[in-house]
């Protein structure tokens, strides 16, 4: 059976872990976990976008995704924290 990739949608042999088009993960956790990293870094790089309600929220759940995620990576600081310093 072929695993479709998530992102580019080619087809990959079941022993493929990672997509021969585009690199992506082909496991639906890894692909989700890699998006969710992303979007964290960005969102890091970008703090202006932190001030409004509704990137928290954003951010809020991107966060609470990759508590999921068998991820080494940490963020420079934590967002959420920060988030209590605009009260
Ligand atoms: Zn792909």
């Amino acid at each position: 059976m072929p695993k479709r990739c998530y992102q580019c949608e080619r087809d990959n042999t079941a022993d493929q872990a990672f997509c021969g088009g585009c690199g992506a993960a082909l496991g639906l956790n890894d692909y989700i976990c890699e998006k969710v990293e992303e979007q964290l870094r960005d969102a890091i790089r970008d703090r202006d976008i932190l001030e409004t309600e509704s990137s928290i929220k954003v951010f809020e759940r991107a966060w609470g995704w990759r508590l999921d995620c068998q991820s080494s990576w940490k963020p420079p600081f934590n967002p959420l924290m920060a988030k209590e310093h605009l009260r």
